[in-house]
């Protein structure tokens, strides 16, 4: 008898990138029976491999779906699907984790250090004296400590910055303080000099960062959102922005992408935008994630990583 029969949903480039890996990972937990495939008749689909531009709607014909793997750590696009009706499991990939660790500290130090003035300062004025405190002497929240959040904190930590993080449940992390909950905000924002989003993107997170949190944290503070892009009110920031009281937005998650040209932030003096380039899910470790899922699926063990529906992450 043949193997789980997989679909991979997702752009054609994806399939080029994954199609190998996922093979190797595949026989690699023993399951190299499967059938790995871009089309197949619905109602003999074992596993939907989903990326969410793959624009599948519908999951009601798949009628011997066991699991959705979704492709990224975010799951915005498919979690309030009402037509899937078996587990969803999200990515978590240590290249994923290494990635975004790397990129949040780069932009983290950059305003830590006042990089710009120095990047852009090479205009023949010795601008000596400009000492920026050492990272124990400046505090950076983390919203969301979960997978990516967590980690973030951890190397921020360890160069010894005062690091706070946000999360729904309460948490002990060692080296941080950490907040939590609708009461925990406040507190979390007062101590925010640099703010890193972290979140996903639910009901519940959407606007975190409004005209009224924005006021909570300390004048000139620092807003870098790999997260999402809903969980900015833009109209808020850019008025927190030319009044001062925030100095600088690093933004690579925007409610529309790619950000349209005329939006403000890509012209305005203090606003850095990425291409949504924070981290990306790495073919081969997330491969091995997915292998791993569908393994545990036919031998009836748990999901990793699974979504919790009615939280939406
Ligand atoms: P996790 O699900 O592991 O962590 C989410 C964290 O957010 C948890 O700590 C959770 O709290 C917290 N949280 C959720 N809802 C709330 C709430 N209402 N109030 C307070 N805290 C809340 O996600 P990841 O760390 O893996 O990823 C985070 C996000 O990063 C993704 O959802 C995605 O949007 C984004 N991302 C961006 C990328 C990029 O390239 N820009 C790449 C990958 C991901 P608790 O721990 O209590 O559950």
């Amino acid at each position: 008898m043949p193997g789980p029969v997989i679909l991979f949903a997702a752009k054609s480039e994806r399939w080029d990138q994954y199609e190998h890996p996922l093979r190797t990972a595949l026989s690699e937990v023993g399951l190299s029976d499967a059938v790995l495939t871009t089309q197949a008749a619905p109602e003999t689909v074992d596993y939907i491999v989903y990326a969410p531009n793959s624009r599948m709607q519908d999951f009601t014909p798949y009628t011997r779906l066991k699991a959705v793997l979704n492709l990224w750590a975010g799951v915005e696009d498919v979690v309030g699907n009402d037509t899937l009706r078996v587990p969803l499991a999200r990515m978590v990939d240590h290249g994923l984790t290494e990635g975004m660790v790397e990129w949040v500290t780069g932009h983290v130090l950059r305003h830590h250090l006042g990089m710009d003035a120095h990047i852009h300062g090479q205009d023949g004025v010795w601008r000596a004296g400009i000492v920026p405190p050492l990272a124990r002497d400046r505090s950076v929240t983390i919203l969301g400590l979960g997978a990516l959040g967590a980690a973030c904190a951890g190397a921020l930590a360890a160069l010894n910055f005062d690091v706070h993080g946000w999360s729904r449940s309460p948490k002990t992390i060692d080296g941080i303080t950490t907040h939590s909950g609708k009461a925990g905000l406040a507190d979390a924002l007062g101590k925010a000099e640099i703010i890193v989003l972290l979140l996903p993107d639910t009901s519940d997170t959407q606007n975190v960062l409004n005209a009224d949190t924005l006021a909570l944290m300390p004048t000139g503070a620092i807003v870098v959102n790999p997260g999402r892009g809903p969980l900015i009110d833009d109209d808020a920031l850019l008025a927190a922005l030319d009044t001062g009281r925030i100095g600088h937005a690093t933004l690579d998650v925007f409610r529309t992408e790619p950000l349209p040209p005329e939006h403000p932030f890509w012209t305005h003096p203090k606003v850095t935008v990425t291409p949504h380039i924070a981290s990306e899910t790495r073919a081969a470790s997330a491969s091995r994630v997915i292998a791993e899922n569908i393994r545990r699926g036919e031998a009836g063990e748990p999901l990793l990583h699974l979504v919790d529906r009615d939280l939406g992450y």
